[in-house]
């Protein structure tokens, strides 16, 4: 009997062990979203058609916040008003991405309002 008392208690420690290793793990190695890349997104109308020669329209976001491709070269975008958003994101600075990112709550729609409040 003393020994399998003796098991469970080792082995609860050694799950707490093994716990708090991964919730410092999962803090050290946290993946932080880039704003700019989401927001970016986000503006685009989202229908990965291929018409700007990226597979889908986070590729296209990438590309465009690499600086690899035009504000226009999102051909179905033209029409809602996108290049205009695209060159706004382009002129914010990182921390009022992150500002607009984190005060609307990473809810598109309020980001997008936001956005057209600025143009
Ligand atoms: S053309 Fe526009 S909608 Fe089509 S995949 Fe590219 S970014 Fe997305």
């Amino acid at each position: 009997m003393e020994t399998v008392i003796y098991a469970v208690i080792l082995l609860g420690l050694l799950g707490l062990l093994a716990g708090t290793f991964l919730a410092f793990a999962a803090k050290k190695f946290e993946v932080k979203e880039n704003s700019r890349k989401i927001i970016t997104e986000i503006v685009l109308p989202g229908i990965n058609c291929g018409a700007c020669g990226y597979p889908g329209c986070s590729a296209f976001a990438k590309g465009f916040i690499n600086g690899e491709v035009d504000k226009n070269g999102c051909v179905p975008g033209k029409r809602q008003g996108v290049p205009e958003k695209l060159e706004l994101i382009s002129k914010m600075s990182d921390e009022e991405l992150n500002e607009l990112y984190e005060s609307a709550s990473e809810e598109e729609s309020k980001i997008k309002e936001e956005l057209e409040k600025k143009l």
